[in-house]
C-alpha cells in the first residue's frame, strides 16, 4: 500500500469512526519504602493508545503487565503521575468541574472480572439497573428502561430477572447485569477487564458475542483487557501486548497473531493450545516470572527472560519500530535488523 493510500484509509476510518478516548504517555509510579528510601513500583510507564467508536481494543499480557492499572486510571480510581487521558480531544485531567466528570463517568464505563463482587447480594436486579439511570436522568433526554437494558443484554424474560437477587444468577447472568448496568448511562467506552476469566467456557462466547454485538449496534468502544491470547483475536480488532508496565507490541489483531514480532508476543502466543500442532511442539522457551517492578534497572524488562536477550537488551530500553501502517513492535532484535537493511 502506498503512503497516499494509506493517509487516505486513514482519513477516511476518521471520519466514520472518531477517536473517541485516547491516552497519551500515561504513567503510573506507586511510592513505597519510607521517607528518607523513598522507592517506586513502576506499574505503568508512558503507555499511549486510542479507541475509535465502535472498536475493540484487546490489551493482553500477564499478570503484573499494567493492564488493570491502566483501567483504573482511565476510570479515575486512581490519578495517574504524569500523562493524558483525552475524551474527544479534552484532557480530563485537566479540565474537569463536577458536572463534567459526572458527564465523563457517564461516557466511560467498566465491567469487572467478578461481576458478583460488583453487585450488591441484598438488591435486586432491577435496583441496580434503576440507581444509574436515577442519577444520570438530569443529565439525559432519553431515557433507559430497566426492561429494555435486560432484553438488549439478552436476560429473557427481562421483568423475570429485574425481581431476581445476584446469588439466583448464574455466573454469565451476572456479568451480563453488569453489561445492563454499564449500558443503563448509553457509554461510548466500556473498559472491560477479564470479563470473561471467571465465567465457564461454555458461556465465554455468549459474553463475548454480546460485546461484538454492542459495538456493531451501538457503536460503543470496548478496550478488552485479558491475559488470553486466543479470546483477543477472537473479539479485537486491534492488540497491544503488555510487560511488565511497557506497551511492547501492537497491531491489528490478525496480523499481530500471523506474525508476531516480540519474543515476549512469540512466547504468549505459544502458550495458547493449538490441537493441530499437538503437544510439546513449537513452544518458544523463556525462564523466570516478570521481574520486580521496584526501581527497575533500564533497559528492556523482558531481558531477565529472554532468550535472545543481547547486551545492548540489558543496558538500552529500545525505541518503537514500525513494521507496516499498523503494526509496530519494542525491541532492539527488530530495531536493528530495521536499521541494517534501511542503509543496505
Ligand atoms: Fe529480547 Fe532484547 Fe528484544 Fe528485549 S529487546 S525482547 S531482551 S531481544
Amino acid at each position: 500500500m502506498t503512503q497516499a493510500a494509506i493517509l487516505a484509509t486513514e482519513q477516511k476510518q476518521s471520519e466514520t469512526n472518531p477517536v473517541v478516548l485516547e491516552v497519551r504517555h500515561l504513567t503510573k509510579h506507586f511510592p513505597v519504602g519510607s521517607m528518607f528510601k523513598p522507592r517506586f513500583v513502576h506499574a505503568l510507564n508512558d503507555v499511549s493508545f486510542a479507541i475509535r467508536r465502535g472498536e475493540v481494543v484487546a490489551l493482553v499480557g500477564e499478570s503484573g503487565s499494567g493492564k488493570s492499572t491502566t483501567a483504573r486510571l482511565i476510570t479515575r480510581l486512581i490519578e495517574p503521575t504524569s500523562g493524558e487521558i483525552l475524551l474527544h480531544g479534552i484532557d480530563v485531567l485537566k479540565t474537569q468541574p463536577h458536572s463534567a466528570t459526572l458527564e465523563y463517568r457517564r461516557a466511560i464505563q467498566m465491567i469487572f472480572q467478578d461481576p458478583y463482587g460488583s453487585l450488591n447480594p441484598a438488591m435486586s436486579i432491577g435496583f441496580h439497573l434503576e440507581r444509574p439511570i436515577k442519577i444520570h436522568q438530569k443529565h439525559r433526554a432519553a431515557q433507559n428502561t430497566v426492561h429494555d437494558l435486560l432484553a438488549t443484554a439478552g436476560l429473557n424474560p427481562p421483568d423475570e430477572f429485574a425481581n431476581k437477587f445476584p446469588y439466583q444468577l448464574s455466573g454469565g447472568q451476572r456479568q451480563r447485569v453488569a453489561i445492563a448496568r454499564a449500558l443503563a448511562v448509553d457509554p461510548e467506552i466500556i473498559l472491560a477487564d477479564e470479563p470473561i476469566s471467571m465465567l465457564d467456557v461454555s458461556i465465554r462466547m455468549g459474553v463475548l458475542n454480546l460485546i461484538e454485538q454492542l459495538k456493531e449496534e451501538r457503536g460503543i468502544g470496548f478496550l478488552y483487557i485479558t491475559h488470553d491470547l486466543a479470546s483477543a483475536r477472537y473479539i479485537g480488532d486491534r492488540t497491544i501486548v503488555m510487560y511488565a508496565g511497557h506497551m511492547v507490541e501492537g497491531a491489528e489483531s490478525t496480523e499481530l497473531m500471523r506474525q508476531p514480532a516480540h519474543p515476549y508476543t512469540r512466547l504468549l502466543l505459544s502458550a495458547v493450545p493449538n490441537p493441530e500442532a499437538g503437544l510439546g511442539t513449537g513452544a518458544e522457551q523463556a525462564r523466570g516470572e516478570i521481574p520486580s517492578l521496584i526501581d527497575p534497572p533500564p533497559g528492556c524488562p523482558f531481558s531477565p527472560r529472554c532468550p535472545r536477550a543481547m547486551n545492548v537488551c540489558r543496558q538500552v530500553m529500545p525505541e518503537t519500530t514500525n513494521l507496516s501502517a499498523d503494526h509496530w513492535v519494542r525491541c532492539h532484535l527488530i530495531g536493528s535488523k530495521q536499521a541494517v537493511s534501511s542503509q543496505v
